[in-house]
């Protein structure tokens, strides 16, 4: 073990953890705080894990931050849920509104690979009309990006991840094979089936992001089901163990323990770099490009309190709009008792999906659509569910836990429409850096009610359809927070363009979960990572045409190299 990773830093003295061997190091370079990196990436997770490592291999000089230790998932993770919270982002937070979010565990990670270290790794597409929703479905905002493009950078992450999924899938326009094989169904996957079958709706394995078979150092996944408490056999395709060490590889440098409070603007308009805080002091990191990707919260957040005379209202806010029109998804269940063994724990929590109500338009009251999946839930998270969404204590609850054995679920990735009143903005108390918090304002609307309703009884049938007795609801459930700064073709509706450039300033960048104008019924991450790779192509082009405050991208071929020699 390498020290504690709360409370020292780990990516430092040119060397970081290599998470495939326990004790072991990879060499990193280091950049000087005074000479100016190409770019400086705010967060470590879907969006910022990946464009580091995009950036990077296209040559670029990259130094990417993170609030989060960096952890070594061998050694520092436990098959233990109270000791995986360390995972979340619990910092304060102000929550209010008609339904206000439940954050901590249910949402953000705080980590060097943010909230892909706990993500349950569902990996879907979004339905090619969600990008152009308002012209063709009716609802929402249209993004300025092209489903057929965005096909392409789906096929490229789900083999830079190796997703394992179904030989076909049910639904949408084709897509290549999966790389791996999908993984084998559990109890809770075969009910889900066989609801569906009974109610004549397609279903199919769950495309995630842990291996089916080995994959270089790492091993294949083991069905012990800790995935949303942080996979300690590497078999979960985390940012942490795929993007994070090509980015370093590749000349990266990853800075833990790193939190950044403001991001600095010359006088001529341009941000020229970050000020956070590590090993106890403010720092100053000079950039020719500053990235945002720190989640939906904390990405506006930031924005916000980087607020100068030239921008009162924060950066890349002439529209007005960062930190509103965020998103929560849907994530209601519907819960049964079985006669038979399920133990539904067991392997990843989400192996068997339909996304029949995303695809079908006809029979719906709303707007938008909803996939689900099988449930698998641990047993320290079954109890809270019991407690908090039926009451239950003492006596009772140790009475209902005797059947956790035989508990089998259905839960929602629902789509929830863009509000401008859903928003992030800045609460008047101050955190441990003396930074203002967030407040994180958020009430449902009419559509989002009836979409919850009609899964709600849809669930309930299949679970009926699957034999199950004791059915009951778990009406008030919320996950992926994604909006906030949305992405759009016109600068007066939108904070950044369809290639995550802020409109206001031209070397700023956003790119994470904020930048989406329409959430979907699918789980976000692989869009995010689809987003980022992208991002990094325009990045590139933008630099080749002199259109960018970079050094044209180096040829990465020899310092890959001599990085791998200095690594065997
Ligand atoms: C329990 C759970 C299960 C999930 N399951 C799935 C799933 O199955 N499939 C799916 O697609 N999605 C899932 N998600 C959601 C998914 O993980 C997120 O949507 C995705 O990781 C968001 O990417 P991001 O880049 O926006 O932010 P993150 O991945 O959260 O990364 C943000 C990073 O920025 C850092 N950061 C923030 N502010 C600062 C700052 N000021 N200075 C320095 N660092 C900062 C944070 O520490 C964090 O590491 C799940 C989420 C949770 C909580
Ligand atoms: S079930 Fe698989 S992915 Fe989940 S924690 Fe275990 S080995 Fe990791």
């Amino acid at each position: 073990m390498s020290g504690d990773p709360f409370h020292a830093t780990r990516a430092h003295d040119g060397r970081a953890p290599d998470v495939f061997h326990p004790g072991g190091w990879v060499p990193m370079r280091q950049y000087r705080e005074s000479e100016p990196v190409d770019f400086a990436i705010v967060g470590t997770g879907a969006g910022g894990g990946t464009l580091a490592c995009k950036l990077a291999e296209y040559g670029f000089s990259v130094v990417a931050l993170d609030a989060g230790p960096y952890f070594r998932p061998l050694e520092d993770f436990a098959s233990d849920e109270s000791e995986q919270t360390k995972l979340y982002w619990t910092d304060d937070r102000i929550v209010d509104g008609a339904n206000p979010l439940q954050l901590g565990g249910n949402n953000s990670g705080k980590a060097v690979g943010g909230s892909t270290v706990h993500f349950a790794m569902v990996s879907l597409r979004f339905r090619p009309e969600w990008f152009k929703s308002r012209t063709l479905l009716g609802y929402g905002a249209d993004w300025p990006l092209d489903w057929r493009e965005m096909w392409d950078y789906y096929t490229e992450v789900e083999q830079a991840l190796k997703i394992s999924g179904p030989v076909t899938y049910p639904w949408g326009p084709p897509r290549p094979r999966y790389p791996y094989r999908a993984h084998p169904l559990n109890g809770a996957a075969r009910a889900l089936a066989k609801g569906c079958e009974a109610l004549g709706i397609n279903w199919t394995e769950t495309p995630l992001a842990t291996l089916s078979a080995p994959r270089g150092l790492a091993h294949p996944c083991v069905y012990r089901g800790f995935c949303i408490s942080g996979c300690s056999t590497n078999a979960k395709q985390s940012a942490l163990v795929t993007w994070i060490p090509r980015a370093i590889a590749a000349g990266a440098e990853i800075r833990d323990l790193a939190m950044v409070g403001r991001v600095e603007v010359e006088p001529s308009g341009l941000v020229s770099g970050v000020h956070y805080h590590r090993d106890g002091v403010w720092r100053f990191q000079r950039a020719r490009n500053v990235v945002v990707a720190g989640y939906a919260i904390e990405t506006p957040r930031l924005l916000l309190n980087s607020a100068t005379a030239r921008f009162p209202e924060g950066l890349a806010n002439s529209s007005g709009l960062v930190g509103k029109n965020l998103m929560a998804q849907s994530n209601q269940a519907v819960w049964g008792r079985l006669e038979h063994e399920v133990r539904s724990y067991k392997g990843p929590p989400s192996l068997a999906i339909t996304e029949h109500w995303n695809y079908e338009d006809k029979g719906k009251d709303f707007f938008g659509g909803y996939s689900y999946m099988s449930q698998g839930p641990l047993p320290q998270l079954w109890a809270n569910t019991l407690f908090s969404a039926r009451g239950l204590w003492g006596e009772s609850l140790v009475e209902a836990m005797k059947d956790y054995n035989h508990v089998v679920g259905l839960r929602i990735v629902g789509e929830m429409l863009p509000q401008e009143s859903n928003r992030v903005s800045l609460a008047d108390e101050v955190d441990q850096y003396g930074l203002r918090i967030p407040r994180v304002t958020y009430s449902w609307c009419d559509n989002d009610k009836r979409l919850i309703d009609h899964s709600l009884k849809f669930m309930s049938r299949a679970l009926e359809a699957a034999d199950a007795d004791d059915i009951w609801i778990q009406d008030d459930d919320t996950c992926h927070l994604n909006g906030t700064a949305r992405m759009g073709s016109d600068a007066r509706t939108s904070v950044v363009d369809a290639d995550c450039r802020s409109w206001d300033i031209p070397n700023l960048w956003i790119c994470d979960g904020s930048v989406f104008p329409t959430v979907g019924g699918a789980n976000p991450s692989l869009t995010i990572q689809a987003i980022a790779c992208r991002t990094a192509d325009r990045i590139r082009a933008l630099a080749r045409r002199g259109e960018l405050n970079a050094a044209v991208p180096r040829q990465t071929s020899i310092r890959q190299r001599s990085t791998e020699v200095h690594r065997s």
